[in-house]
């Protein structure tokens, strides 16, 4: 185990989080990607009210129970990186690559298992995608994923500093893949090659389901194009934000959408393709980013 570094102070990453949202909405109002369907404010009030009822999931469970965790994984050398003596940065690089690649897997089981499909459900039934969407999770999909976090964090052998540098790190990776700012589309293709970028992720919040059964990596891209879910050749703006069941404003008002997961769940897919007519037309290969 390499020698001990204190942990981010939750001040900085606070303040870091804080500052990457402002330049994020500033640049989505100067130069949005997609139009949007709802208006802004009404959304982003409802986006920030689904936001601080995770908070309070957060402040009152994962962290009292992950936050203790990894110091008992530092003091008792638990995980995979524990049993190394790796250098501190191949530590932290590890744990980041891991921690990434694990958090791929919770995000597919979310989308395939029907039980986590209801909570995350709350998060793609957004009409519109934005810096705001990046907040916006249902509290019960917070507290489902503290076990597969503790899970994570165990195997890997995550410590408090790797943890706090991972926090950082993957808040500002989502707030950006979220957000609606237009970059020049070369400068976002290089980026993609690295790192999940807004049109790529706008594909996943597609209403049409084979996009959406696409892109589900976090951080680095690399976890879609290992496992053949990257899908980059469609047209920002022929997307339709959403899911088909609930594409109706007064369908995903804030009340709906908080009681969404314990009511009867929608059919939210047709069950063809024929009965959509919200297909996208694909267009040259899968890998190659359109404007
Ligand atoms: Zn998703």
């Amino acid at each position: 185990m390499a020698e001990k570094i204190e942990p981010i102070s939750p001040w900085i990453t606070g303040t870091l989080v804080t500052g990457a949202i402002a330049i994020l909405l500033w640049r989505e109002f100067r130069r949005p990607l997609r139009r949007t369907t709802e208006p802004r404010l009404t959304r982003q009030s409802r986006n920030l009210a689904l936001a601080g009822l995770a908070a309070v999931a957060v402040i009152l469970v994962e962290t009292p129970l992950i936050g203790p965790l990894t110091f008992t994984i530092e003091r008792s050398r638990w995980g995979l990186l524990g049993s190394f003596q790796l250098p501190l940065w191949a530590e932290i690089v590890g744990s980041l690559v891991l921690m990434d690649y694990t958090f791929y897997i919770w995000h597919v089981l979310m989308h395939k298992i029907p039980f986590l499909w209801r909570f995350h459900a709350v998060h793609h039934v957004d009409l519109d995608m934005d810096t705001s969407t990046a907040l916006r999770f249902h509290f019960g999909e917070i507290l489902l994923s503290v076990p597969w976090r503790a899970v994570q964090v165990l195997m890997i052998g995550v410590t408090p500093l790797t943890f706090s540098i991972w926090q950082l790190t993957f808040s500002l990776c989502v707030l950006f893949h979220h957000s609606n700012i237009e970059m020049p589309l070369g400068f976002e293709r290089i980026l993609n090659r690295l790192l999940v970028t807004p049109r790529m992720h706008g594909i996943h919040h597609s209403a049409v389901l084979r996009e959406n059964n696409s892109n589900w990596s976090s951080g680095l891209t690399v976890w879609d194009w290992l496992h053949g879910t990257l899908r980059l050749n469609v047209l920002q703006q022929s997307i339709t934000i959403g899911v088909p069941a609930l594409l109706n404003p007064h369908s995903v008002k804030l009340g709906n959408v908080v009681a969404m997961p314990f009511l009867t769940q929608p059919q939210y897919w047709p069950s063809s393709a024929n009965e959509t007519s919200l297909e996208n037309k694909e267009i040259n290969s899968r890998s190659r980013m359109l404007p």
